[in-house]
């Protein structure tokens, strides 16, 4: 038997990067993993990949009808979830004086009100079955800042500040909230990085690499397990120590 058997763990943005590392997980541990990719394509992949142990769905977080209705799908076809990863996340860099309202929105609407929005769909089961885990993807740059990055910070800093609120609501009801904030991840978000870029950024980081997919994984599976029901409201860094705050 494994750690999570026979739970569902809802997963957005399964496609790639974290979020695939994240479904590799979640399957190893015996959960019926609910995968998201934004194209029909990359749901269909996720199919492929779980097999037995769950599926993909269409969904793009920022379509609260599309949100109600794979919610709907899911509960039908695997269960309510037990455990939700918010894990889809954007970004559109610009310094303020050149940031464009739509990148501001965007990034808000797909990195914070889709987790509240979410979240606020999943609880209800939750606290039902006096058993859940919400778990969020934020960023130590929504903890220490970024130039740039004012949006995405903004967002992240929000989720977590949304995260403690909510753990206080449904602490005594079984579930915990509770946020990893990873700092730089090797995947799509940071490949756009040219060689100058990449070794400032490893000057930075005390372990010296970038993380990876998997350890940003391990720390979300240790939140999700039964051994972590007394940890809510936290955030997990996982950065190398680039970032200690
Ligand atoms: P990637 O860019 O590699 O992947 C982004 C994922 O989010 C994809 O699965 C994508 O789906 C999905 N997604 C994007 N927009 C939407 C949307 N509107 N609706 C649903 N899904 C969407 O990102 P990472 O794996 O690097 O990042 C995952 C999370 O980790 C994000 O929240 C990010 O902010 C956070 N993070 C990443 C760090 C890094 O260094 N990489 C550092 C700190 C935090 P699709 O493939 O269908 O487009």
């Amino acid at each position: 038997s494994h750690a999570l058997d026979g739970q569902v763990v809802l997963i957005t943005g399964g496609s790639r990067g974290i979020g695939a590392a994240l479904v590799e997980e979640f399957r190893s541990l015996g959960a019926q993993v609910a995968a998201t990719a934004t194209s029909a394509a990359g749901a269909e992949a996720l199919c492929e990949k779980l097999g037995e142990r769950g599926r993909g769905y269409v969904l793009d977080v920022t379509d609260d009808a599309a949100m109600d209705a794979t919610l709907a799908q899911i509960r039908a076809e695997l269960g309510a979830p037990s455990v939700l990863v918010n894990n889809a996340g954007i970004t559109r860099d610009q310094l303020l004086l050149r940031m464009k309202d739509e990148d501001w929105d965007r990034v808000l609407q797909t990195n914070l009100r889709a987790v509240y929005r979410l979240s606020r769909l999943c609880v209800r089961d939750m606290i039902k079955a006096q058993f859940g885990r919400i778990i969020s993807i934020t960023s130590v740059v929504g903890m220490m800042g970024n130039a740039g990055q004012s949006n995405y910070a903004a967002a992240k800093a929000g989720v977590m500040g949304f995260s403690r609120a909510l753990a206080r609501e449904v602490a005594a009801r079984g579930v915990t909230v509770n946020c990893v904030a990873p700092g730089f991840i090797a995947t799509d978000m940071t490949a756009a990085l040219n060689e100058a870029q990449r070794e400032h950024l490893l000057q930075q980081i005390p372990a010296g690499r970038l993380g990876s997919g998997q350890d940003v994984a391990a720390a979300v599976a240790f939140l999700a397990s039964a051994q972590a029901s007394y940890i809510t409201g936290e955030t997990l860094q996982v950065n190398g120590g680039l970032w200690m705050g």
